[in-house]
């Protein structure tokens, strides 16, 4: 018998599937990531799921695969239904496998959620996702579908996955005949709840029979669609009990369809926000239960087990972020995660604008072969000017690699920017990374000097090899009448320095500052990220699922703190800008609390009455306690012409190098790779 694990007893259980054991309850979810169909995408998946295994993760689910290609995400996207393909897969299965590892493939049929012009579904109705309205497939197609779903198994199989997952939930094909919202067929397949899930028995079933007793078979299961006319909860109950007896051997859960209007993983949802709901299936069934959404720290998981929410945790987003989580999980030094902060700056957003994932705190998810840290062939010494992302990222990873580096920053403490951020309802996860890059800094020797404005001299005279000017950014000056008006605050006033603000405001620049800083102003009290009942009723989730798909409850927000007035130049809506995947959320929360949003503003003057500006040619005046300005803001880079004056090599990396348009993202993966080439 293996020994308790002294702090995480429940996740380091290992969990019997008959089988097969597996070695703790850690589960890596599906994501698709962009590799999939590079052409030698499939040697360069196989490192990044190799890296994960390495690091102990009890269970890896692959992003999703079609069974055939009416179930393409889009034209020419990943499918295993042919020899050559199996081939292919073999580079997955064998770098996993020469880890330790185990991994399921995801079959994925998209349906009408398909970008694709071949997309298929039970019933002819387009969805708000994709501009191809599918054809509906015919009483033969249904049966050709099944075999394609036990087709691809097969081949996984053949392939060397330990078994499959079949994806049916998020609104993809099987969970389309589900629910009545999208089959409206009156043959065997439609119509009563037991004929609309026919289909996923069908395949389950026949996919057992075809693979023997020897293969993991995980169903998905949408328990909260979080969609009109979704399934009741007792219909998830009927379903997954068939689920079992047609021999899936462990059940995830499934929580909201893609065109679900309630955020289920961005970074406002609060951590393990729906472990709820797999709750209230144990006793219903027999097979191990996963759980998943917004868990992305050890003692929450252990928490979610500890309280018999589920049996399993899935994770996905947190193996981009550390491949080494379970690991370091395991060896106590839960300091030294570097947590998903649930941002999907580089992971969702990048999918889908067609790029390849990665990941904003880690820039070497997914470019195992490509980016490594190898140790440096000659120590250096470096001064980093600046404790923000940028110069964290350079200062830890140059570290690592051997050399010399003193780290100076002007405030007294690291993190630059993120301090604000995280003042942000529903930004609190930017701590997180903050405390990592603090223990990593402890971890590799790197000398921080805080509180310290470091001079041009003192540079000069420190002998350094390089100067790394990580300085950061300074708000835009704006040519204003009135722009020193005592009402004017920035938002380094507000979020830094917590200057008073009146009732009503007025924020100029509607970027994502500008929308933070609205998003600070508008809430007061606890942070609805911080209590799950208070987020379910802000975004109007039945926790009782009296409603079919979960969602017909009244939303409850809290009024707003002030008035707020959100101003844009340009034309167009507010936010167009923001993350892909989450610019919808901002806007929404934003609305919720009766936030006023202008474009096609020209700003006049500010005085005693307020801000005066014409909006679309009109004039008006907005008669506002405080005008905030958002505009944007400037590189800070007053040190770098007199170092290189002196002859003193500098690199600049952040906000010091481009201001327009700089994210964590950009300042982080520009201070690692500068770091790594050094
Ligand atoms: P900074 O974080 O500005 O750090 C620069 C550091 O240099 C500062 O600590 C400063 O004190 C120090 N410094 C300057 N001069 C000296 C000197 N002479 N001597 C010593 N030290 C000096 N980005 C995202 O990607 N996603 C988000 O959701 C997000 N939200 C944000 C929300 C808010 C409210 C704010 C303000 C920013 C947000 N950002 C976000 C932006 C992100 O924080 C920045 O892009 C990032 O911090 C830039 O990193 P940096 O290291 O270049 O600069
Ligand atoms: P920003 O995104 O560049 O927005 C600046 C805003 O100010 C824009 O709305 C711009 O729009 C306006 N503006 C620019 N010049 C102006 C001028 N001279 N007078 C009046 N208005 C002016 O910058 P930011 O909001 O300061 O954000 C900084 C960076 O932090 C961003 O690049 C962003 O990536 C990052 N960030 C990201 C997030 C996130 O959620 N991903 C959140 C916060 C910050 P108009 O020109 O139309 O007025
Ligand atoms: Fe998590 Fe953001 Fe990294 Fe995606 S990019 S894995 S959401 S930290």
């Amino acid at each position: 018998m293996s020994e308790t694990h002294p702090q995480f007893p429940q996740l380091f259980t290992p969990l019997e599937l008959g089988h097969i054991t597996l070695k703790n309850r850690l589960l890596m979810g599906s994501m698709h990531v962009g590799l999939e169909e590079d052409w030698f995408g499939l040697q360069k998946l196989g490192a990044y799921f190799a890296a994960r295994a390495a690091g102990e993760v009890g269970l890896i689910v692959t992003g999703g695969v079609a069974p055939n290609r009416a179930g393409w995400v889009k034209p020419f996207a990943a499918k295993l239904s042919n020899g050559w393909e199996v081939r292919k897969h073999r580079y997955v299965t064998d770098a996993v496998h020469s880890e330790g590892g185990l991994i399921c493939l995801q079959i994925l049929h998209t349906g009408r959620y398909s970008y694709s012009p071949l997309a298929v579904a039970p019933s002819a109705i387009k969805s708000p996702i994709s501009p191809f309205k599918p054809k509906a497939l015919t009483a033969g197609g249904i049966q050709k579908t099944i075999r394609d779903f036990v087709n691809c198994a097969i081949k996984a199989k053949e392939a060397g996955y330990d078994g499959v997952e079949i994806m049916g939930s998020e609104g993809y094909l099987i969970n389309q005949f589900i629910v009545q919202h999208t089959n409206k067929r009156t043959d065997a397949w439609g119509g009563s709840y037991e004929n609309r899930i026919r289909f996923p028995i069908e395949i389950v079933k026949q996919t057992r029979e075809a693979v023997g007793s020897d293969f993991i078979i995980i169903y998905r299961l949408s328990m909260l669609d979080l969609i009109p006319q979704g399934s009741t909860w007792d219909e998830v109950v009927v379903l997954a009990k068939q689920i079992e007896a047609a021999g899936a051997s462990i059940i995830n859960t499934g929580i909201g369809w893609h065109e679900a209007r309630v955020p289920t993983i961005a970074t406002m949802v609060p951590r393990a926000a729906f472990s709820w709901v797999t709750r209230r299936l144990k006793g219903e069934v027999e097979i191990p239960l996963v759980t998943s959404n917004r868990i992305n720290m050890p003692e929450v998981a252990e928490k979610v087990l500890r309280d018999g929410d589920a049996d399993m945790i899935s994770m996905a987003r947190p193996f981009l972020a550390d491949p080494n989580w379970v690991k370091k999980s395991r060896e106590g030094r839960v300091e030294e995660i570097n947590t998903c902060i649930a941002c999907n700056q580089a992971c969702l957003d990048h999918v889908f604008q067609g790029k390849r994932s990665s990941c904003l705190v880690n820039p070497l998810a997914c470019h195992e072969t490509e980016i490594t840290i190898e140790p440096a062939t000659k120590r250096k010494k470096y001064a980093v000017v600046g404790a923000g992302p940028a110069g964290l990222a350079f200062s830890t990873t140059a570290a690592s690699r051997g050399h010399d580096i003193t780290l100076f920053e002007a405030s007294d403490r690291v993190g630059g920017q993120f301090h604000m951020a995280m003042q942000v309802p529903g930004k609190e996860e930017f701590v997180e990374t903050i405390r990592y890059f603090e223990k990593q800094l402890e971890l590799t020797g790197v000398t921080v000097k805080l509180s310290h404005k470091v001079t041009e001299e003192e540079l000069k005279q420190g002998g350094f090899d390089a100067v790394i000017l990580a300085t950061g950014v300074t708000p835009r000056q704006l040519k204003l009448d009135g722009i020193s008006h005592p009402k004017v605050l920035s938002y380094i006033e507000v979020l830094r320095d917590h200057k008073p603000v009146g009732e009503k405001v007025a924020i100029i620049g509607a970027g994502g500052i500008g929308f933070d800083v609205a998003e600070y102003l508008v809430h007061q009290g606890e942070s609805p990220s911080l209590n799950i009942e208070s987020y379910m009723a802000e975004w109007g989730v039945d926790m009782k699922h009296e409603s079919p798909g979960g969602v017909n409850a009244e939303e409850h927000s809290e009024p707003p703190a002030r008035k707020v007035t959100l101003c844009q130049r340009s034309q167009g809506k507010l936010g167009a800008g923001l993350g892909k995947t989450t610019g919808w959320v901002h806007r929404t929360s934003l609305r919720k609390k009766n936030v006023t949003m202008l474009s096609e503003c020209q700003y006049t003057l500010i005085d005693d009455q307020g801000l005066h500006l014409t909006v679309k040619g009109r004039s008006q005046v907005l008669a506002v306690d405080n005008v905030i300005i958002c505009a944007g803001q400037m590189p800070r880079t007053e040190l770098s012409q007199p170092l290189k004056d002196a002859g003193i090599s500098v690199h600049k990396i952040g906000g010091a190098d481009v201001a327009a348009e700089l994210d964590a993202k950009r300042a982080i993966a520009q201070g690692t790779k500068l770091a790594i080439s050094l």
